[in-house]
């Protein structure tokens, strides 16, 4: 990364001015890095430091048509790095599950049905009314095998036996417990093949106790902002409310935010801002503390190197 002379940098400014809306400098920073996306390739090669001069020479120039404001701005220049948090609980996916809440049910392998134990998945019986046998007593001869006249007995030809209504003569009737089907609803899991995860309650999440909370570095040119944020720097106490850093919103620009979760040591306030970094341009390493990064969708952002460390458990 170069640093583009100052030279240069103010007639790209004034280039760009024109593409700029009026505002604040934050929207001069953001509406610029909108720009930074669609030129990709000749931004890439822009120091940190070069983009946030091009913005204050932009800032300055729209204001009042030539570049002292942000020469009077680089001069007061300080960075710092707060958080913020709702307190909400970070929530990692249930290693039990999968985050799915669910889990096959081990006794049917997830199919909602076991084999019946009743006939060992057969699905028939042996049929009562015959003890398997198939056959009953000749209801015509009564088992004699003759009729009243003593001769042999038509129904039976003699046999005194007939074949057993009830199953046919087979000796076997279908089960009554699975109505032949060989398999019967499986109790473990009511027959839903799944049961609720017990390690997640079923919702394939589990609150842990990191905290989710918002990084902000950004970048002021007020004393009294510097002098509230140096005053409070790693302290136990939020350095200042969201409400009173709103009011110095024409005097700072918002670098970047970062989504994070994080188990705190100590009890966080919401809606107020920790301060955790805070230096002026001088006390800074402009070539390792302060980066222009880009995300694969070509977001460019400018990354400060304060560590949050103080507050983490
Ligand atoms: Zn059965
Ligand atoms: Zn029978
Ligand atoms: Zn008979
Ligand atoms: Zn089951
Ligand atoms: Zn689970």
């Amino acid at each position: 990364m170069q640093n583009r002379t100052d030279n240069k940098l103010k007639s790209v400014a004034k280039k760009l001015e024109e593409l700029i809306p009026e505002g604040n400098a934050q929207i001069v920073y953001d509406k610029l890095r909108e720009i930074m996306r669609s030129q990709k390739e000749y931004f890439e090669t822009y120091s940190a430091l070069s983009v946030l001069k091009l913005t204050l020479y932009i800032y300055s120039f729209k204001k009042t048509k030539n570049f002292d404001l942000a020469d009077s701005i680089m001069n007061k220049l300080f960075f710092a790095s707060l958080f913020a948090t709702e307190n909400n609980p970070h929530k990692e996916t249930c290693d039990d599950c999968d985050g799915g809440g669910t889990y096959n049910c081990d006794d049917c392998d997830g199919t909602g049905n076991v084999t019946c134990n009743n006939c060992d998945g057969d699905g028939t019986e042996t049929c009562e009314t015959c003890d398997g046998n198939g056959t009953a007593e000749c209801g015509t001869c009564g088992g004699s095998g003759e009729d009243e006249e003593g001769e042999t007995c038509d129904n039976c030809s003699g046999e005194g036996t007939e074949p057993c209504d009830d199953c046919g003569g087979e000796g076997k009737t279908s089960c009554y417990y699975c109505s032949g089907d060989g398999e019967v609803s499986c109790n473990n899991c009511s027959s839903y093949g799944t049961l609720d995860c017990e390690n997640c309650d079923g919702i394939g999440e589990i609150e842990t106790d990191k905290i989710e909370y918002d990084i902000y570095e950004l970048c002021s040119w007020d004393n009294n902002l510097y002098n509230i944020l140096e005053s409070k720097l790693d302290k136990d106490e939020p350095a200042i409310s969201d409400e009173n850093l709103t009011k110095f919103n024409k005097s700072f620009i918002i670098l970047n935010t970062v989504e994070e979760y994080d188990e705190f040591n100590i009890e966080l306030e919401e809606d107020m801002y920790y301060c955790f970094g805070v230096n002026k341009i001088d006390e800074i390493d402009l070539d390792t503390d302060i980066k222009l990064m880009h995300l694969s969708r070509n977001k460019f952002y400018i990354q400060l190197n304060d560590y949050i460390g103080n507050y983490i458990a």
